[in-house]
């Protein structure tokens, strides 16, 4: 967990959202450069694509993204990462974050999207880091974990609404989805405090929530708010992110963010303004949820009752 660090996580955001990436829109160049930086990254650390598939993309097709939001979009590509478990290999934690966004306006001002999502971008990155020290330190986790970088959240969370229905691995053996969405910056009602919000952990099963607030009591200890779990919540942000669509399929998912903040949307979402201490903490904080997942004896279980 030690190799999570702000330097790595600040040099890979530098990148992933700098003007060179155009503000990262579902199917143009710009995303597709990102793409290219976190397979290159990857392939130093020597982490691969999972074996069902032939490369580190999964193409989502022109027809599938479709018309929205008034426009139609080119073919877009999730990109798969994949760590193989040494004792329970064909049981998944799906780790996911979109590295797509919204591109650039009318005016040609680039969203450079550092905290939407190039924070999880890059977390993701340092966490399969994390587990690849491990396994050549002889200590690979016992069930396998997928980084899944899904494209097209922003037009509609199309990227892993097609990974559920095209899944590399069959969703009953999909253990968990943690889904990091924003966690760079505070939003005003926050400042100055080491906490992230934490959605949908209880909502399909008891242990889930459970598990996340041991990893967090025994590693980084931040606050863990759970104000956008009420039901009644106007945001509705358990519906606003890619674990829904595991959710919606009854896989146990928690979804990690940090609040709606002034720069949410604009083209002032910029890596200057992350707190990469911060960043640090809540990605050191999936990492180990992600972790214990992984090794427990018994998978989790769905013990809650949908209620969608
Ligand atoms: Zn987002």
């Amino acid at each position: 967990m030690e190799s999570i660090s702000s330097a790595d996580l600040k040099k890979h955001l530098y990148i992933i959202a700098s003007d060179e990436m155009e503000g990262r829109e579902t199917g143009s160049e710009g995303q597709k450069r990102a793409g290219k930086y976190m397979i290159s990254e990857y392939k130093k650390m020597g982490v691969s694509h999972p074996n069902t598939i032939e490369s580190f993309y999964q193409t989502v097709p022109q027809e599938y993204l479709g018309a929205r939001r008034g426009k139609t979009y080119p073919e877009s590509e999730n990109i798969l990462t994949f760590i193989e478990g040494t004792e329970k290999p064909h049981e998944i934690i799906v780790l996911s974050a979109h590295y797509d966004h919204v591109g650039k306006n009318k005016a040609g001002e680039i969203f450079n999207g550092a905290d939407d999502d190039g924070s999880g971008t890059v977390a993701l990155m340092e966490i399969a880091e994390a587990f690849q020290l491990a396994k050549k330190a002889g200590k690979a986790p016992k069930r396998s974990v997928l980084f899944l970088h899904v494209t097209a959240e922003e037009i509609g969370l199309v990227g892993s609404k097609y990974y559920v229905e095209n899944p590399v691995f069959p969703l009953a053996n999909t253990v968990a989805n943690l889904n990091i969405d924003m966690i760079g910056r505070s939003d005003p009602e926050n400042k100055g405090k080491n906490y992230v919000y934490v959605i949908g952990s209880d909502k399909l099963s008891t242990s889930l929530k459970k598990i996340n607030e041991a990893s967090n009591a025994a590693t980084v200890n931040l606050e863990l708010n759970y104000k956008y779990d009420d039901p009644n919540d106007p945001e509705m942000l358990y519906y606003r992110s890619d674990h829904y669509n595991f959710a919606k399929n009854n896989v146990p998912a928690a979804f990690y963010f940090d609040g709606i903040h002034e720069d949410y949307h604009r083209p002032t979402d910029t890596p200057d303004k992350i707190d990469y201490e911060l960043l640090k903490k809540r990605t050191q904080l999936v990492f180990a949820t992600a972790w214990e997942l992984a090794n427990r004896e018994e998978r989790i279980v769905v013990d809650v009752k949908s209620s969608r």
